[in-house]
């Protein structure tokens, strides 16, 4: 039997184990604080903010909401992110992406205190992932790390395949799996659009994360038997005109507008009958990746206040 992953279950446990951690830091006077900042009117970025603040308010942490006109000169997000870094009672700040065109996202991470930076995005955190000594997982491929752990598959030794070398899951979901750590220690291989035979690739993997944001293009040929299977693309697809775009937030998992359904980089129902266990879309990554901002938040608040919190 293959096991359906249940992301909404584990999204569940991990968010019950932060109220001890949260329960502690209110026990020294400190209220985890999130700051959210969204310059954008794209409805699909709206909907995920919110459903940010709603995760906050469930746990405990509170939700600071801060909008910039999406027509204001640059300067004004980055002096919002500069007032949020200096103050003392914001321990998290997310800005949401994608940012309007005429401002630099790689600037807008880079202005990010990395001691703030739950996203994980800064290069000074990157650099620390990569180094093996993490400050916060990037919330996709931690909530991955936990999915697989979930399903009681060991990593070590085995041989995983990551389609997708994007910034926020492809490298960093490669870079976890070959600590030498828990989670990590597997013979990792990534792919892109210029791979070459990726059927071939993907058939080799034990585990194969799919973040490529293309719809189902991973069909049960393309799995080897027992696999476990992670499908990280959340992708649009017109029902009515059978037409099909990729979607770039998991956002999308709360959508519930008719005239399309949302799939994933992996075609369901072929894989499930090769893999041992599989994500399904929604439901699998999407809860995950805003179960573990909340778990960076916490983190980041004990870190800020030299309190040794209690996180698995
Ligand atoms: P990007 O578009 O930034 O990256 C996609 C990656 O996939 C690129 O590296 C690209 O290669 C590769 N790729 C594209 N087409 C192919 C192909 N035909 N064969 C092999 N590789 C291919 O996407 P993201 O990483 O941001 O997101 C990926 C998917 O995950 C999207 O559907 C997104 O919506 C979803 N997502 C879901 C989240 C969740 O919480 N569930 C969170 C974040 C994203 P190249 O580099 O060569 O262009």
């Amino acid at each position: 039997m293959t096991e359906i992953i249940d992301g909404n279950a584990v999204a569940q446990s991990i968010r019950d184990d932060l109220s001890t951690a949260i329960d502690q830091l209110a026990d020294a006077g400190h209220t985890p604080t999130l700051a959210t900042v969204l310059m954008s009117d794209d409805p699909a970025s709206e909907t995920y903010v919110s459903m940010k603040q709603s995760d906050c308010e469930e746990v405990g942490i509170e939700a600071l909401d801060i909008d910039i006109d999406p027509e204001a000169d640059a300067s004004e997000l980055y002096d919002t992110v500069s007032e949020l870094n200096a103050d003392e009672s914001v321990n998290g700040i997310l800005v949401q992406m994608p940012v309007p065109d005429h401002v630099s996202d790689r600037q807008v991470l880079r202005a990010i205190d990395p001691r703030k930076d739950v996203d994980g995005f800064h290069p000074e955190n990157v650099g620390r992932l990569v180094a093996g000594d993490a400050r916060y997982k990037p919330c996709t491929p931690h909530g991955i790390q936990k999915l697989i752990d979930s399903a009681g598959v060991d990593t070590e030794g085995k041989e995983a395949v990551v389609v997708g070398r994007s910034d926020i899951v492809g490298k960093p979901m490669a870079n976890l799996l070959i600590q030498k750590a828990p989670g990590g220690n597997a013979t990792t291989t990534v792919c892109h659009s210029r791979t070459e035979d990726l059927a071939e690739k993907t058939r080799s993997a034990d585990i194969l994360v799919a973040a490529a944001g293309v719809p189902e293009m991973i069909d049960g040929e393309m799995v080897a038997e027992g696999a476990t299977v992670i499908d990280v693309g959340i992708n649009r697809v017109d029902v009515s005109e059978q037409g099909s775009e990729g979607s770039q937030t998991e956002s999308d998992e709360a959508d519930t507008d008719k005239g399309y359904e949302l799939v994933g980089d992996v075609e369901f129902e072929s894989a499930k009958e090769k893999a041992g266990a599989i994500t399904p879309v929604p439901g699998g990554v999407g809860p995950m990746t805003r179960a573990m901002l909340l778990y960076n938040t916490v983190k980041a608040t004990g870190l800020q206040h030299d309190i040794d919190v209690d996180l698995s």
